[in-house]
């Protein structure tokens, strides 16, 4: 009997295969995926899971894992050979433990709904990015996502307690562990958070909950240079209780944007823009507090000009230049994510733009992070439409040559997939590269599992 045919014969219709395989299952929103899989498998139970993994195991079939397919590393792109399993139906919180402050939530649950049902309950999920409406918890997992929230809560692998995973033997390892303190030998949640699909498929979770804040202050501040950036990021930290984001925007990203969306902050374009929020709690003189702390630094001359949101709609137009969906419309278009250590990160983007702009005169070259985190993108895009391969790559060896020398990481939320796999050697040493084969190999002999993501093939 054929993989297939066994597979059709234990999940029934949870088994899609020729014209019912959706077009969606050929790439996740990197857009660099070309083929759809032989099969797309939909499974409704941990135990569909298993016994799905139980059979390509023994026929040494390849799986990729999909989640929401808005990953940005193709690391959920499948080949023509590959099956896939799609977690689309494996949706729903199945607890809110309010003592505990705990979600256990399915792997296939978008993001956006979690977060509603968090809300309902009177708390908040901190996992928050733009992709929420479409990206699913297990994918957030796999990837451990970053986003804009960081800053205050940490990026997903510190808001989960407990996780749930199905080996490529078909072993349902089950830790569905709902305590902060739990000191009982090696951690195995961490090995999947972030795996990217490698090492097994995530399909439950217990998520960590905060307090629901009563709302949010939000300002836009005008900056001279990347040292007052870092200067006003120290002041915020010591100062400001509750900063719950710090988006930093160089001039040639928030320009761009500005001009996009038509709106006009500041009299003088500033050579950087801050955007800074804090979480409020319903106490008297929370914005009092806020004004207090953007009048003294404009005193002590760390910013040029603050505009604070009188309205949640003033707040929004300062979040849609940092969205910046402008930038979606441009050809090419290569979002960069990198991390740097903090204080390196304005060398390294002037460094960077000019040997980009050198290469590449007529180019888009931006920049824009979540500077307290150390993250910084670059929005890159070029018009020569036959430069398509040759070009990415030539852009990808002159950034992460540059992030080498300055001891950064190549990818610091988006993973490493498929696109940065061939410059992991650029941010890991051959011994951590080595010991990753190590537990590859460990948990998933016949390497079944997304192969050639991460790693690539051995
Ligand atoms: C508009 C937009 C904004 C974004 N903003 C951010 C951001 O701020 N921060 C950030 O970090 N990322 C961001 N991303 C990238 C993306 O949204 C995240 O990487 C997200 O976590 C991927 O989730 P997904 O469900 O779409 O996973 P997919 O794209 O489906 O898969 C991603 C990887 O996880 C694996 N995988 C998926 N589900 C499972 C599972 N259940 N078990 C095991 N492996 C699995 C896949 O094999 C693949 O390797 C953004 C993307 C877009 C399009």
């Amino acid at each position: 009997m054929t993989v297939i045919e066994e597979l059709v014969r234990s999940l029934g219709e949870a088994v899609l295969t020729g014209d019912r395989i959706s077009q969606r299952h050929r790439s996740d929103a990197s857009l660099t995926g070309s083929s759809l899989p032989k099969a797309v498998i939909r499974p409704a139970s941990v135990a569909d899971v298993a016994a799905a993994l139980i059979i390509c195991d023994r026929h040494r079939q390849s799986v990729v894992p999909q989640g929401g397919m808005t990953g940005l590393a193709g690391g959920a792109n499948p080949n023509a050979a590959d099956i896939v399993i799609s977690l689309e139906r494996m949706t729903g919180i199945e607890e809110i433990d309010s003592a505990a402050a705990t979600m256990t939530v399915l792997a296939g649950t978008p993001l956006e709904m979690a977060q509603r049902a968090a809300e309902e309950a009177g708390f908040l999920l901190p996992i928050d990015l733009g992709a929420r409406g479409s990206c699913q918890i297990g994918g957030n997992l796999a990837t451990n996502a970053g986003g804009i929230r960081v800053i205050r809560h940490g990026v997903t692998r510190d808001n989960v307690l407990g996780l749930e995973a199905v080996l490529a033997d078909g072993t349902v390892l089950s830790s569905l562990n709902k305590m902060v303190k739990n000191n009982t030998g090696y951690d195995l949640r961490q090995f999947f958070i972030g795996s990217e699909g490698t090492l097994g498929i995530i399909t439950r979770a217990v998520l960590r909950l905060r307090p629901l804040p009563a709302g949010r202050l939000t300002a836009l501040c005008a900056l001279g240079s990347y040292a007052d950036v870092v200067a006003l990021l120290k002041r915020a930290q010591q100062q400001l209780s509750g900063l719950s984001a710090y988006e930093a925007m160089w001039d040639s990203y928030f320009g761009f944007n500005c001009a996009a969306e038509g709106l006009q902050f500041f009299e003088t374009p500033p050579a950087f823009a801050v955007i800074i929020e804090r979480d409020t709690h319903g106490l008297d003189g929370d914005r009092e507090a806020f004004e207090a702390f953007l009048g003294q630094v404009l005193e002590d001359g760390l910013i040029g000009d603050a505009l604070i949101a009188q309205s949640e709609k003033e707040a929004q137009a300062f979040w849609r230049v940092r969205e910046g969906h402008a930038l979606d419309r441009l050809p090419y278009l290569v979002n960069l994510d990198l991390s740097l250590p903090i204080g390196a990160v304005g060398s390294f983007a002037e460094k960077c733009g000019a040997a980009l702009r050198d290469a590449f005169p007529s180019a888009h070259v931006s920049f824009f992070g979540h500077v307290a985190d150390s993250n910084l993108h670059i929005a890159f895009s070029v018009e020569d439409a036959d430069a398509d391969a040759e070009t990415l790559h030539e852009v990808d060896e002159i950034v992460y040559a540059l992030v080498g020398c300055y001891h950064g990481s190549i990818s610091a939320e988006h993973g490493i997939g498929i696109l940065k796999r061939d410059f992991l050697d650029r941010s890991r040493s051959p011994a951590e590269i080595e010991i990753m084969r190590r537990i590859k190999t460990a948990l998933d002999p016949n390497g079944i599992l997304n192969p050639g993501k991460v790693l690539g093939r051995s």
